[in-house]
Parts: structure tokens; sequence; C-alpha cells
């Protein structure tokens, strides 16, 4: 069935993107809001709103029954998911089905599965993917694991099955640690994704995170390409890039062809990210897990491919057959995307909320900013701090980086406090610039040398 009409279940820019998609595809879109969301741009920007209850997400973003009901009340066709929230919940896409509309996204199935990383690693093992090593399913303690972390050798990771969003995992150096921090851990996972599940993987140090973008549509998989998501914070992204640098032809073949075999191996249905770590003294690449929705840094793959990946999702969750063939899709240039979060990289990134007062923003070639911000918007103390994505594309890495820091000290966003102070010291950095990182780089990095409190206020405040 074609999409006519679509309900937003989400917030911020990600719902701004999703509405945009929706209305270029001639779709009627509805926004789902909560009270603190009332004057929203995706609201203002949607051709409906629906109220779906009071700021706290758990009882509006997260609430399953009243999103249902909203969006029978406005007799929409399908329900777009975002990120975060209900988007990787396999009872809501069911909820939705059975209430006879459309989930973008995955079946309740397949969520289900790749969703539990345990069941997920199976998957990869299955379909011939690198798993990073460790423990075969869950496990219930040290007694269970201690043959395996002999083997592997310390540290070790503690990971929840259910985990996310950076949470949920813990690093042990020995076995002390192990059986001190294990039982904390699955109490900890239970409260925060109702599954107390835990396994165990080796940490693979110095690692980079590379990740493959698919799209499927249950019969046919395609890959576009990677993406290099290193720079991160808290285990969760900062700065991402497309595509990998420095991936011989044949690592980019085989980490691209893994990805598609494992989502050909389910069928899959719909846009989905496969994570990797991949060690580059080794060229060697280590399967993490599987996110089966749109991720935060999309564009930055739209930006080399030319591909509309929320429009191919929505075509996909209509019914129609991948509009792409893989050999046309093809790498041009060079894209990176920083988030810029409403935080005071200053004081070690305490929350800025509050209202945003002249705001200028660039544009130009090879420039787009996906934001939800516009002059007097009061960011709201209740979400998360992300305010917008600035996405340069240029002819090469290099260029792509030097416009980045043309264009973020061209950005002004004024009376809250954000992170751009910290990306354009990312792309000032010569490590960043000669490509020399890992996952832990700029955690290293700020512990040793925090941004001043100057360097904020000026760059800020413009
Ligand atoms: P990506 O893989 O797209 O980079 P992230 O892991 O950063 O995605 O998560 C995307 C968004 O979803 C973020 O805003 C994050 O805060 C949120 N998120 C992810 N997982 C969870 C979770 N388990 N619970 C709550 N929020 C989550
Ligand atoms: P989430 O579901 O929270 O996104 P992931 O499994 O994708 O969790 O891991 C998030 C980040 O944690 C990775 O990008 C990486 O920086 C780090 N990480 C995860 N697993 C390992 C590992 N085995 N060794 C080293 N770092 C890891
Ligand atoms: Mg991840």
């Amino acid at each position: 069935m074609a999409i006519g009409s679509l309900l937003i279940a989400n917030r911020g820019e990600i719902a701004v993107r999703i509405v945009r998609a929706a209305q270029a595809l001639g779709i009627r879109t509805v926004q789902a809001y909560s009270a603190a969301d009332a004057d929203s741009l995706a609201v203002r920007m949607a051709d409906d709103g629906v109220l779906i209850g009071p700021p706290p997400a758990a009882k509006s973003y997260l609430d399953i029954g009243a999103i249902i009901a909203a969006a029978k009340e406005k007799g929409v066709d399908a329900i777009h998911p975002g990120y975060g929230f209900l988007a990787e919940n396999a009872d809501f896409a069911e909820a939705v089905a059975d209430a006879g509309m459309i989930f973008v996204g995955p079946d309740a199935d397949a969520i289900r599965l790749l969703g539990d990383k345990v069941a997920a690693r199976e998957v990869a093992r299955k379909a011939g993917v690198p798993t990073v090593p460790g423990s075969e399913g869950r496990v219930a303690g040290l007694d269970e694991a201690r043959a395996l972390v002999e083997e592997i050798g310390f540290p070790v990771m503690i990971k929840a099955a259910a985990g996310g969003g950076g949470r949920g995992i813990r690093i042990v150096q020995d076995f002390e640690a192990f059986e001190k921090q294990f039982p904390q851990a699955a109490s900890e996972a239970r409260a925060a994704f109702g599954d107390g599940g835990l396994y165990v993987e080796k940490v693979i140090g110095n690692a980079r995170h590379i990740e493959v973008q698919i799209l499927g549509d249950g019969e046919n998989v395609i890959h576009c390409f990677e993406r290099e998501c290193s720079l991160q914070r808290r285990r969760q992204k900062v700065w991402e890039e497309a595509p990998a640098f420095g991936l011989s032809p044949s690592v980019r073949k085989a980490l691209t062809e893994s990805a598609v075999a494992l989502a050909k191996s389910v069928r899959y249905r719909g846009a989905g990210t496969v994570e990797y770590l991949y060690d580059a003294d080794a060229q060697a690449f280590y399967f993490i897990e599987v996110n089966t929705r749109i991720q935060v840094e999309h564009p930055v793959t739209e930006m080399i491919t030319g591909i509309d990946l929320v429009a191919e999702m929505i075509r996909i969750a209509g019914g129609e057959k991948l509009s792409i063939a893989q050999e046309d899709v093809r790498i041009k240039g060079h894209a990176i995307e920083c988030r810029i979060n409403a935080e005071d990289p200053a004081r070690n990134f305490l929350p800025s909320p509050g209202q945003v007062s002249g705001l200028s923003v660039p544009n130009g070639d090879g420039i787009r900013f996906d934001t939800m911000l516009y002059d007097g918007y009061v960011v709201p103390p209740f979400y998360d701090s992300l305010l917008g994505k600035m996405i340069v594309h240029g002819p090469d890495r290099a260029s792509a980086i030097w416009r980045m820091e043309e264009v973020l000290g061209a950005l002004a966003i004024g009376g809250i406090k954000t992170t751009v102070p910290l990306h354009l010291a990312i792309a000032a950095n010569p490590d960043v610039i000669a490509g020399a990182f890992h996952t832990k780089y700029l955690e290293n990095w700020l512990a040793g040398a925090p941004l001043s409190e100057t360097a904020t206020e000026t760059e800020n405040v413009r």
C-alpha cells in the first residue's frame, strides 16, 4: 500500500528531516508532539499536529498507547519512529501493525532478533561475518565466563544484550572486578532496558568505529558504503565522516559485502546499519551490532552517494522495491558531520537549555544544516541535547575538514552554550587531520587539554 499520510513519532532535528522527506514525496504529515514541543519547528512545518502527552518522554514519545491512539484519531497510513525513543521497540512495531498501519522500519520479528545484541552476533556468525571474540550467548556470571575470559584475556567488556545509546557497557581488568561488576551490570541493564541479559566481549584496543549503511526491500539488499564514527565521547558519536579514510579496496569490499550478507540472511526490509570495530594495523574488522533504524549520522552517506535514505525507507515501507541498483551507488567526494549539542564543553558538557537568539546559519555549496532551531526557539530541558548537525561535503577529506572549520566559524547560535567550540578544536587537531585516531582518542585528548572557558565564550557568542 502506498503511504498517503504519515505520523512522525519523534521530535527535534530528525522530526524536521522526516517531515521534509515526506512532503517531498507528496505525503501528508502529522507531527506527534509533547506539551514541551507545541512550538517546535516540526510542528510548524507539518501539515497537522497532535498532542500525545506531557513533557516527560515516558508519558509522550515513549507512550505506545498514546501514539497509536493519536495515529488512529488522525487516520494516518503509517508511523515513522525516527531514532531513539521507540525506533527499535519491537512491541511498538507490532502495535502499529496490529492497528492496521505501516511501521516505517523492519517488522517486529527482525527488530527483536537484531535488537538483541547476543542474537545478532549469532546471525552475523551464521552469515560468515567476523564478530568480536567473546561469549557464544548470554552469560550468567563469572563461573560460566571464566574459561572464555582466560582464553581471550583481560580487559573484557561486559555488555547488556539489550543495550544502546552507548549505555550498558563496562570494562573490567581482572577477575575480581568482573565478580564485583557483573551483578551490578545485570541489575542496571534490567532497570534501563527491561532485560538484565549480559554477554562478554574482548576489548579491541585502538580500534576505529566503522559502520555500513544498508537498504533492503525484503528480497534485495544493497549497501551505501561506510561511515567513520570513531570520534566519540562516552561511547556516543560526536563527529562522523563518509567514506572511512584509508580503507584498501579489498577491505572496503569485504566490509560492505559482509553487511549485505548479514542483511540478506534475514531478508532485511528497510534502512539499517551494521556496526563494526576496525583494527587498522591488522586490517581486520569485527561486527558489533545492527541498528534497525535511520541513524543520526545518515546525512554523510546521503552527501557522498546522492541517495535520500529517509525517502527510500518510506518508499520501501509503502511496499515499493529498491529503486537503486548496487552498481549505481558510487562514492563522490568526502562528507563530515558535527553533532551540535546544547552543552557547555568548558563545563564538562553541562546541558545548556534555554532560548536561542541571534541565530545565523551559513549556507552554500556542499553545506547542510539539519536542525530544529529557529531564532527565538526555547530548547526544552527534557530531552536529548542534540540541536542539529552541520554537514559539509568536499571533493576530498582535507577540503571537507577545511570547509567544516570555515562553516562552523560562521555559524552563530546565541543565548545558549553549544559544542561548536569543541568541533572547531577537532577540525584544527593535527591527529584528526592526519586520520590518526580511534574510539578513545577524543576522550583522552579532552582529559589532557580541556577546552578553556574563554574559547567557549569567544567562539560561541558572536
Ligand atoms: P546512532 O547509532 O544513530 O549514532 P545513537 O546510538 O547516538 O545513534 O542513538 C541515537 C539516538 O537515540 C540518540 O539521540 C540517543 O540518545 C538515543 N538512544 C539510543 N539508544 C537509546 C536507548 N536505549 N534509550 C534511550 N535513548 C537512546
Ligand atoms: P551501543 O548499542 O551503545 O551503540 P555498541 O556495541 O555499538 O553499543 O558500542 C558502542 C561503542 O563502544 C563503540 O562505538 C566503541 O567505541 C565501543 N565498543 C563497543 N564494543 C567494544 C569492544 N569490544 N572493544 C572496544 N570498544 C568497544
Ligand atoms: Mg552502536
